[in-house]
């Protein structure tokens, strides 16, 4: 039973690393994963309420309210975010993944007139984003 249990959970985290700029309420996120033909047993509804208190826990997903004050839930560092730098909202805690343009632009502009290099994985800007606006 316990390899089952951690071999969904481990589905669940791939599918949100690979989706790390989304965030998704419980619904959406099951219904996504039924969809993704990559996931060989994507978790049900029941497994997905187990698991999310779990991950919160652990810090492997973050929790934050929607533009329509909804819950959602996204994976804090997915895919490739250790070469780009990302921006924070203090007001829903929602993380954005800046694109590799983004990234090289800022960090090139800053390594040339500061004579500093920025550590892109662990660098995170705080602002307000559009829904917070
Ligand atoms: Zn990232
Ligand atoms: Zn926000």
């Amino acid at each position: 039973m316990t390899g089952y249990k951690t071999e969904q959970k481990k589905e669940l985290i791939s599918f949100l690393r690979k989706n790390s700029h989304r965030a998704f309420t419980i619904d959406e996120m099951c219904q996504a994963m039924n969809d993704d033909p990559t996931l060989i047993s994507p978790p049900g509804k029941s497994t997905v309420y187990r698991l999310i208190p779990k991950l919160l826990e652990d810090n492997t997903i973050k929790q934050f309210s929607s533009s329509t004050n909804r819950r959602v839930y996204q994976i804090v560092a997915g895919e490739g975010c250790s070469s780009h730098i990302h921006l924070k909202c203090t007001k829903c805690g929602k993380i954005i993944h800046t694109t590799a343009e983004v990234t090289t632009t800022l960090c090139q502009s800053i390594a040339s007139s500061n004579d500093f290099c920025i550590n892109t994985g662990e660098t995170v800007l705080f602002g307000t984003c559009k829904d917070c606006l």
